[in-house]
C-alpha cells in the first residue's frame, strides 16, 4: 500500500466534468484531488460544435485548456490513473486506485461520465455520422 494523502475532495473523472467541479472548489479555497484515466467519451470526435467559444476545437484542446487554467491555482493536484474502490470512512472516503495508491477526503465527487453503446462507427464520426444533438455545418453535409 502506497501513502495516503488527504484532501478536501477527490474527484474522479478529470475531463469536462470534473474539472469544471475542480475550478469551483479551489475558487472556494478548497483543495482537490482529480484522479482521471484519460479516457473521455469524446475523445475519437475531431471537434467540438455547439460550445460557444470552442468551435472547431479538439475534446483534448478544450480540456488542455481547463488544465492549465486550473493550475493557477494552488489547490488542485493531478493524479493520472483509474479509481478502483470507494470506502467510506469515519472522516470521508477513501479512494484505491488501480495501481495501489490510496487517497482520501472528506468529500467525493464522481464526474466519471457516462459510457456510450456506440455502433461500431467511430471512423465515420462528424464525417458521415451525427449524433442527435451536433448540428452538421454546411462542410460537414458535403
Ligand atoms: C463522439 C462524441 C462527440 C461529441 N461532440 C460534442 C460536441 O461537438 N459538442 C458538445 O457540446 N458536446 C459533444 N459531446 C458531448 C460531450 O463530449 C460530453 O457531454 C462531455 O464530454 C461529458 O463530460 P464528462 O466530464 O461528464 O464525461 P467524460 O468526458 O466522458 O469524462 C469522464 C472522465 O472520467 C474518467 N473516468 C471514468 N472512470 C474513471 C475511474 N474509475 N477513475 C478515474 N477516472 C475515470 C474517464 O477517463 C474520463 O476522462 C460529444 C460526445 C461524443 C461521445
Amino acid at each position: 500500500m502506497k501513502t495516503t494523502e488527504h484532501y478536501d475532495v477527490i474527484i474522479v473523472g478529470g475531463s469536462y466534468s470534473g474539472l469544471a467541479a475542480a475550478m469551483a472548489l479551489v475558487r472556494a479555497l478548497r483543495n482537490a484531488l482529480v484522479i482521471d484515466s484519460g479516457k473521455p467519451c469524446n475523445r475519437e470526435t475531431p471537434q467540438s460544435h455547439n460550445f460557444l467559444t470552442q468551435d472547431g476545437k479538439t475534446p483534448e484542446e478544450i480540456a488542455d485548456l481547463a488544465r492549465q487554467q486550473l493550475v493557477k491555482y494552488s489547490g488542485v493536484k493531478f493524479f493520472k490513473g483509474s479509481a478502483d474502490t470507494a470506502t467510506r470512512t469515519e472522516k470521508g472516503f477513501e479512494i484505491r486506485t488501480s495501481s495501489g495508491e490510496l487517497f482520501s477526503a472528506a468529500k467525493l465527487i464522481l464526474e466519471a461520465g457516462i459510457k456510450d453503446m456506440l455502433p461500431n462507427i467511430r471512423d465515420s464520426w462528424n464525417a458521415r455520422a451525427f449524433r442527435c444533438f451536433i448540428v452538421p455545418t454546411a462542410t460537414d453535409m458535403r
